[in-house]
Formats: C-alpha cells, sequence, structure tokens
C-alpha cells in the first residue's frame, strides 16, 4: 500500500483503500492520507499529514489516527468535533483545526477546507493544491450544493471525487450532480461497495459531460492524474 513511485512533473497520485472516503494523495513532496479507518498504520509510513472531514466512524477512528502519528511524526488536520476526540492523544503542537475557507500549508502543498452538505456536526471538504498547482476536491461524503458551481469555475479541479452511496441520501445522481456542478478534468465515485453504482455514475457523466473522465478507482491501486492542459 505504501505508494513508492514520485508522480511525474504536473501530476499527483492517488490511491482509494478502502469503501468510503479513504484516500492517499502524493504530490511529488507530500502525502496526505484522508480519513483512514479499516486499515493498519503501516500502510502510510511516509504520511506527512492525515486531513479528517469529520467525526463519523467510517471517516475517523482516533486510535488509528494516534497511531500513523506516532510513527511518522505527521500533522493532523481535523474538523472541530474531530479535533475535540483526537486532542487526548495528539501532542497538541501536531493537531490543527480547520474550518470552512481556512487554508493549512503542509510545506508546499496547500490544504483548503470548505463546506460539506452531510449531517455531521461540523464536517468540511479539502480542497488540495500540489506544489505544482495540481487541484483535487476530497468532498468527504457531501451531497451537493450550489455554491459548488463557482468553486468549479474558480479552481478549475482536476479531479473530484464523487460520493455514490453509503451515506444518507447519496447516490449515483447525487455524485454526479456534484461533477455536473465542479465539472473537473477527472471524476472519481467513491463512497460506496456497488461496482453497479459507479458504472451509473460513468454512464452519466459520459452522456452529460462529454469533457470530464470518470475514472472508476479499484481500492488499493496507484492512479497518476496530470494538471489539465
Ligand atoms: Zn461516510
Amino acid at each position: 500500500m505504501p505508494i513508492e513511485k514520485i508522480p511525474e512533473e504536473n501530476a499527483i497520485l492517488f490511491v482509494w483503500f478502502n469503501h468510503y472516503a479513504g484516500v492517499v494523495i502524493k504530490t511529488p513532496s507530500k502525502t496526505l492520507v484522508i480519513d483512514p479507518v479499516d486499515i493498519r498504520a503501516r500502510s502510510f509510513p511516509e504520511a506527512d499529514a492525515v486531513l479528517i472531514t469529520h467525526e463519523h466512524y467510517d471517516h475517523l477512528d482516533p486510535r488509528l489516527v494516534a497511531e500513523i502519528q506516532k510513527a511518522t511524526d505527521c500533522i493532523i488536520i481535523a474538523d472541530p468535533a474531530s479535533t475535540q476526540r483526537l486532542k487526548h492523544t495528539i501532542p497538541p503542537e501536531k493537531l490543527q483545526q480547520i474550518r470552512p475557507s481556512e487554508e493549512i500549508k503542509v510545506g508546499e502543498v496547500s490544504v483548503k477546507a470548505e463546506k460539506c452538505n452531510h449531517p455531521a456536526a461540523e464536517p468540511i471538504t479539502y480542497i488540495i493544491t500540489s506544489e505544482d498547482s495540481v487541484k483535487v476536491f476530497h468532498t468527504a461524503d457531501s451531497l451537493p450544493y450550489p455554491e459548488l458551481a463557482m468553486m468549479g469555475e474558480k479552481e478549475k479541479f482536476d479531479v473530484v471525487f464523487c460520493t455514490v452511496g453509503i451515506a444518507p441520501g447519496a447516490s449515483p445522481e447525487k455524485g454526479f450532480e456534484i461533477a455536473r456542478l465542479t465539472k473537473p478534468q477527472v471524476a472519481v465515485p467513491y463512497h460506496t461497495n456497488s461496482k453497479d453504482y459507479q458504472q451509473q455514475f460513468a454512464q452519466m457523466i459520459k452522456k452529460e459531460l462529454p469533457r470530464t473522465a470518470c475514472l472508476i478507482p479499484e481500492l488499493n491501486k496507484i492512479y497518476q492524474v496530470s494538471k489539465r492542459k
């Protein structure tokens, strides 16, 4: 599972590692692990930061986050509710709370929090911009919301992760709506254990968003996405 490859210039690598929002993103200089659950700490020996979107069990496992932190000395960036649950096990100088529209730099990599439309305490989504400006939008298990259209226009996302199942209200149609609003170069259907749902999402993209490519990820496989030309 550790990503030994390094992305080419103007590209990132990513791995989807559980049926939820568990994603590793590797830029040329940094490795970010998002919402690790259902996996071993030793899968991430190279983590520079762990990012948590909200406190639900399929996104936050405080014991696992503490194990990863201890093994790698990485920083932990989390929404307020998750920060509360982590503050007893993570050294204070390594734990950084984040709220929508705030930004934290991990070296040259930018991690910005945005709104998340999901029934949790103060959930967030993450816009990650690599040192060579590859833009990844990790939407946690958000449902679509109107501001996504403006964010898409402003940010010109290279990759957007779109929830197609398991969460309240989630479906291939709702996931497609996220892609339709954000118009990424590459849309990735995740947060599901249904290949059918992923295929339905892919069909909608093909029919209605000809300029967006759909990438159906397999678990634990490495994918590279380059910045759009
Ligand atoms: Zn979830």
